[in-house]
């Protein structure tokens, strides 16, 4: 919001003191809000233009921090979930630095038919008491 003002991208400032306030944020942070919200209004135009659609729900992309749109093809990470655009498949993930991106990863599977009969016994004995 701060940002958008200073670039002097009123309307974008605009929206986003909006979304801000519906965040229910403390007072102080209300009544500069509520200034930000009067001077913009007398004159709601961007001087930039910005790659950002304000109705749109968006993802980023935590290699590039691009947006990505809902709908726009995205990858994953398999450990952490981070989102990341196609062109960062097979890199290690910037964010967790576990797992590699897009890469389909089942994780710890844990089968009763891997222990002894015993140990099961034992465990069930300790889950009853
Ligand atoms: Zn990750």
């Amino acid at each position: 919001m701060n940002l958008t003002f200073k670039l002097k991208n009123y309307k974008s400032a605009l929206s986003f003191a909006r979304r801000l306030l519906e965040l229910g944020p403390l007072a102080d942070m209300t009544q500069q809000i509520r200034k930000l919200l009067q001077v913009c209004g007398e004159n709601p135009v961007d001087e930039h233009t910005m790659e950002y659609n304000d109705h749109a729900p968006i993802l980023i992309c935590a290699k590039s921090y691009e947006l990505i749109y809902k709908g726009n093809p995205e990858i994953k990470c398999p450990f952490c979930g981070a989102s990341y655009m196609p062109q960062f498949s097979g890199i290690l993930c910037t964010v967790c630095t576990v797992a590699e991106v897009g890469n389909d990863a089942k994780g710890l599977r844990i089968s009763p038919f891997q222990f002894p009969k015993s140990n099961i016994l034992f465990h069930l004995q300790l889950v009853r008491n």
